[in-house]
């Protein structure tokens, strides 16, 4: 048996109609699982999902109805949920006092509140199933802080809590919880970041041994092993995929 081998397997990619989700559903697709990428924009969820190969269901993972509502509707369509990729994110890059109240709840619901609702939702059907995968995707800055980020970082570190809450919860029904770090990965995340913060460009390049930036496809290996039999002893991890940028001081 293969054992990175995802036929017959169905997936969520939240955030999945572009950028890493893309990369990563790109990646669960050619290992042969069946991918639902999902996300706000329609027009751009459907063509991500027509070149896939995949399905697109928009949801704002912000909100629990709509959270239950993708995986309710993905069981529906799919019969079975067997990975969930909780990518879907946002900055506001802002020094910590001009930060508002209102950034500040964005970023978080946007990118740990979603994790947390979308897992919730995903739970329920993969203990039925008799087990799953679920894939919460952190980043450098659940490790390091920047000046610009304290709302982002602040999600970024809770993802990694959260994944060893899940990963400590639910290994009794076969579900493996993990986290991935992204290094520096070209999307327009980051070229929003880039035209924002000046020197990043370089800084970058500076601190990442690889000596490049990464590639969403750079995200597709990692997603496949957390998504396949070969890291069913594999739980509470959070792994970077960075190029070796955490490697340095
Ligand atoms: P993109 O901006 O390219 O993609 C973000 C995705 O999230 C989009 O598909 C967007 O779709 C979706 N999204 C945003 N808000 C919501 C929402 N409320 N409901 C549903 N979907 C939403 O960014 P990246 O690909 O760079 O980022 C993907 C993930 O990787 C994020 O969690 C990010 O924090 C993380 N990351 C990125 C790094 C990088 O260098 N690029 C480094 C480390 C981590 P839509 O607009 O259609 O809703």
């Amino acid at each position: 048996m293969d054992l990175f081998d995802l036929t017959g397997k169905v997936a969520i990619v939240t955030g999945g109609n572009g950028g890493i989700g893309l990369g990563m559903a790109r990646g669960l697709k050619a290992a042969g699982a069946e991918v639902v990428v999902s996300g706000r924009n329609v027009a751009k969820g459907e063509a991500a999902a027509v070149s896939l190969g995949g399905y697109f269901i928009a949801a704002d993972v912000t909100g629990k109805a709509a959270c239950d509502a993708l995986v309710t509707e993905t069981v529906a369509r799919l019969g079975r949920l067997d990975v969930l990729v909780n990518n879907a994110g946002t900055s506001v890059r802002k020094a910590p006092q001009d930060l508002s109240e209102a950034e500040w709840h964005h970023v978080i619901d946007t990118n740990l509140t979603s994790a947390f609702l979308c897992s919730q939702a995903a739970y329920f059907a993969m203990r039925e199933a008799g087990g799953g995968k679920i894939i919460n995707i952190g980043s450098m800055m659940s490790l390091f802080g920047t000046p610009f980020a304290a709302a982002y970082g602040a999600s970024k570190g809770g993802i990694v809590q959260l994944t060893l809450s899940q990963a400590a919860a639910w290994a009794k029904d076969n579900i493996q919880v993990n986290a991935v770090l992204p290094g520096w990965i070209e999307t327009e995340l980051t070229e929003g970041a880039k035209a924002q913060v000046p020197g990043l460009n370089e800084a970058v390049l500076a601190r990442t041994p690889a000596g490049r930036w990464g590639h969403p496809d750079d995200l597709a290996g990692i997603a496949v092993f957390l998504a396949a039999r070969a890291s069913d002893y594999v739980t509470g991890t959070a792994i970077p995929c960075d190029g070796g940028f955490s490697s340095r001081g």
